[in-house]
């Protein structure tokens, strides 16, 4: 393999302006080492998955990135709460690659992500799919709800995937033998969600998890403190060897969230962010601006005008305000979309070329966003966590979030990756004070008043 080590730059002469200048050889010799150490290199991945990292563009890990890779490619559980948007998708990607990159000839599915959106599924897919892309014979699979159950099994039959992502609930109702099973009680809650109704057909079960050896669950704590999809992830859970690595990550965690994760564990190295306060991102401008419901139209419309921004997520309370608010900002020539679809009486609003009609999924609508087709996307918390667009730089909460949980998830959407941004919230109510409130003793910040003028350096990268 010492051809393609050739090809690769080598990321230990990095010239970065960590270097310290006329120390002497022996001072040389220790910075040379401590960039070197700072490598992706040093966690000695296979060259195909270096050259993933390098096509993306990744030039050092990241501090989670550093915390967790490698104890993970060693097997180790991992519990990992870190800031949104500082690379704890690679975290996994990478381990996981790794793990199995001399099982590729083994049949079966050996690794599984669960995910709580079909926004996620998708966007991790994605990011196994760009970092995975030089293994040969690496396979990669996606169940999520939304889409047909019969293209997911024949998928899974036909070409059964080294690594499936899914939503709790699509990837349980594949797992269900179909035939003579029991079948949800009517008016249970259960029937509702994503794709298992489809499951209730006479079809034979499709997917086992019989030789998985990497359980991963993302945003961890939306997944187990929701109970019917925590109940889901055991059900899956109980179907899988009892050998295998868990890993579980997210940016927030309470106790006894923590506590739960732990239970699907053994040992796990935990990664915790001492202080709150450490979660908020660091290049992030955060503001706030009171005003009365009646105001927000106007307020938002002139923001939009002054502000300059690459893309922009507005989040609302609902996905009927959502469909309101975006159809308001169309009139108004604004480039604005939404991930949810205009109910099937008001499909004739939908223009040409770009209709945004019942017949395109929330994922397309997704990629339309992340291909930069729409500069501004209205959405509720159904974007609030996970999702990665590198060019939004500014985040509106239009309406307040209801915590502080949900603040920080929504407003780590802008100033990713170290990039500057700049988040704004309405503040209208009672209850949205007391989130600000909360939002500002929790993570130890001052959040002031939006200024008539915003400097631009402040929020924009150079
Ligand atoms: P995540 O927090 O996993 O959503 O990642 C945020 C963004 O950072 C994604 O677009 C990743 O592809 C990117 N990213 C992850 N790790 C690195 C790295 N080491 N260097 C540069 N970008 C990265």
């Amino acid at each position: 393999m010492a051809g393609a080590e050739e090809e690769l730059p080598d990321f230990s002469e990095d010239a970065s302006g960590t270097k310290q200048e006329g120390n002497g050889e022996d001072s040389k010799a220790k910075t040379e080492a401590a960039i070197r150490a700072s490598g992706f290199r040093d966690f000695m991945l296979q060259e195909a998955i270096m050259k993933g990292i390098v096509e993306c563009g990744f030039e050092h890990p990241s501090e989670v990135q550093h915390a967790c890779i490698p104890q993970a490619i060693l097997g180790t559980d991992i519990l990992c709460q870190a800031k949104s948007g500082m690379g704890k998708t690679a975290v996994f990607v990478l381990s996981c690659l790794q793990l199995i990159a001399d099982k590729l000839s083994e049949k079966g599915v050996q690794v599984l992500v669960l995910g709580h959106t079909r926004e996620l599924a998708y966007q991790i897919q994605h990011e196994f799919l760009r970092l995975g892309k030089n293994m040969e014979g690496l396979k990669i699979g996606a169940a999520y709800g939304g889409t047909s159950m019969d293209k997911d099994r024949e998928m899974l039959k036909k070409n059964s995937p080294h690594i499936l992502i899914g939503t709790p609930g699509r990837v349980l109702a594949l797992m269900k033998p179909g035939k003579g099973a029991p079948k949800p009680k009517k008016g249970k809650k259960d029937e509702k969600k994503e794709g298992e109704a489809e499951a209730e057909k006479d079809e034979e079960s499709v997917l086992s998890l019989a030789h998985l050896s990497h359980f991963i669950v993302d945003e961890c704590d939306r997944v187990i403190d929701e109970l019917d999809m925590r109940k889901d992830v055991q059900k899956i859970f109980i179907q899988t060897p009892k050998k295998k690595q868990v890993m579980m990550f997210s940016a927030t965690m309470s106790d006894e969230t923590r506590g739960i994760c732990k239970k699907f564990m053994q040992v796990p190295h935990e990664i915790v962010v001492e202080s709150e306060k450490k979660l908020t991102l660091d290049g992030l401008m955060q503001y706030t601006a009171a005003l009365e419901e009646k105001q927000k139209n106007k307020k938002l419309i002139d923001m939009l005008d002054s502000l300059e921004f690459s893309q922009v997520v507005i989040f609302v309370s609902s996905v009927k305000r959502a469909l309101a608010l975006d159809g308001l900002l169309q009139e108004c020539k604004f480039p604005s979309m939404t991930l949810h679809a205009l109910p099937k009486e008001f499909a004739y609003k939908a223009k040409d070329g770009e209709s945004l009609g019942a017949e395109h999924g929330r994922i397309e609508r997704l990629q339309m966003f992340k291909d930069f087709r729409k500069r501004i996307l209205v959405t509720t918390d159904i974007f609030g966590r996970g999702m990665d667009v590198e060019k939004v730089n500014i985040v509106i909460n239009y309406d307040m979030p209801q915590d502080s949980d949900m603040y920080l998830h929504r407003v780590g959407r802008a100033g990713r990756f170290g990039t500057k941004g700049l988040a704004v919230s309405y503040v209208s109510s009672d209850k949205d004070k007391e989130v600000m409130k909360q939002v500002q003793d929790r993570f130890e910040v001052e959040i002031p008043q939006m200024p008539a003028q915003v400097d631009t350096a402040l929020y924009l990268n150079a």
